[in-house]
């Protein structure tokens, strides 16, 4: 028996979580053990964060290689691990220039602040204004949460900073009528995680991007949750088509060691000089070498080609557990980035769900009150997906009773 226990937790943390009551002590690939060893099977992937499942040997290999040779550095030397990343990050994208930092909201707050500034030195300081979607999430900095498009985060926070506003998502119309010459910034998830798992129409990408192009301003896409390989692709805009100014990355970059980037072009990153913006940790070698073993695994041969296949037979068994249930609206997604929305008369019950699948030894996600949300290793084994879909069936029957 372990003395930490649950109930400790709403002793000496700040409440606002409220995670489940076991507490994972070990993982292997999708397996997760809790401390009465009693065994889990992942398709929540630490939310999109464990692209390579748990203590995959080559991270496991990084870290501890990287651990006996040198940690940390002050931002006045730089690195072989945070060089080696950034050639290898703009190798594999539209990017010419990288920024690290330790997560996601912090790439989008410095992704923000590039655009503001970018603007500011291009055009003047009328060109300050930022449009985001409404259900959008990036982050939990003051910035990020006044530009994301869910109230509820910002509520007794204020004031925020001004100059932001928010237009229905995949509404291309609405964000017409919104840009101006004003705009210094969009800023769009290809797919909205956190609101529902819903997809950006390609035309809606395309659309954004032109309107950028007329108004001089910057297309900022947010993979903080997309990225590193969740599609299929190694980011989203790669399947899409549309190339953005500014990407940033986070969740599946560091495999679950912390570590963020941004992404851009070299005329945007001149915008960034000389002491305007920093990060104590940005660059770690050690979070840069086992980003580097992620990216190494992601990329090697058939690896981003089998997340499809995956993915296809993930939907196979959600829409065979609806056929017997009828519990889902729709399933959609992209690549292993999956939702399933329930119908009405299920409405606001997603947690329901999640909390039976735990007991049926499978952890899950929801986005929001009605959408069953996964997203497990990208190299989940076939045969784990199949056995947490059978302790999904198990707990979807046990809900509906
Ligand atoms: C998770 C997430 C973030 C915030 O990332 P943190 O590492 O928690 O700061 C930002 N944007 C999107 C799209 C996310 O899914």
């Amino acid at each position: 028996m372990s003395d930490v226990t649950r109930e400790q937790f709403d002793e000496v943390m700040v409440p606002n979580y409220a995670p489940g009551k076991i507490i994972p002590v070990r993982g292997e690939g999708s397996r997760i053990w809790d401390q009465d060893g009693r065994e889990f099977i992942d398709f929540a992937g630490g939310i999109a964060v464990s692209a390579l499942g748990h203590a995959h040997p080559a991270l496991v290999e990084a870290l501890t290689t990287q651990g006996q040779k040198l940690w940390h550095l002050a931002n006045v030397m730089t690195n072989e691990p945070a060089i080696k990343l950034a050639k290898r990050l703009t190798d594999l994208t539209f990017a010419d220039k990288v920024f690290f930092c330790n997560s996601g909201a912090e790439a989008n707050e410095a992704a923000l602040k590039l655009a503001r500034r970018h603007a500011y030195l291009n055009h003047g300081p009328e060109k300050n204004e930022i449009i985001s979607t409404l259900s959008s999430f990036h982050g939990r900095t003051l910035f990020t949460v006044s530009v994301g498009g869910q109230p509820k985060y910002k509520e007794g926070f204020e004031p925020t900073p001004g100059g932001i506003s928010h237009v229905p998502y995949n509404d291309l119309a609405a964000m017409a009528a919104q840009i101006s010459d004003k705009t210094a910034a969009i800023i769009v998830e290809p797919i909205q995680g956190e609101g529902g798992v819903t997809p950006g129409k390609k035309e809606y990408l395309e659309g954004l991007r032109a309107l950028c192009d007329k108004h001089n301003a910057l297309l900022i896409f947010d993979e903080v949750q997309s990225g590193v390989g969740r599609t299929g692709a190694l980011y989203a805009y790669q399947k899409f088509g549309v190339t953005p100014d500014v990407l940033t990355t986070a969740k599946a970059l560091g495999g679950g060691f912390p570590i963020g980037a941004m992404l851009t072009t070299d005329e945007c990153a001149k915008s960034l000089g000389i002491g305007t913006h920093g990060s104590t940790y940005g660059g770690n070698p050690l979070a840069c070498s086992v980003s580097l073993a992620v990216i190494d695994a992601l990329t090697a041969p058939g690896v981003l080609d089998a997340v499809e296949t995956k993915a296809e037979r993930f939907r196979a068994g959600l829409e065979a557990i609806n056929e017997r249930f009828h519990i889902f609206k729709e399933v959609r997604g992209m690549g292993l980035l999956i939702g399933a929305e329930l119908t009405s008369d299920w409405e606001g019950r997603a947690k329901d769900f999640l909390g039976a699948a735990l007991d049926e030894g499978l952890m899950i996600l929801v986005a929001g009150p009605n959408v069953l949300r996964m997203a497990p290793s990208l190299i989940i084994p076939d045969a784990d997906i199949d056995e947490g879909l059978a302790r999904l069936e198990k707990a979807v029957a046990k809900v509906v009773g």
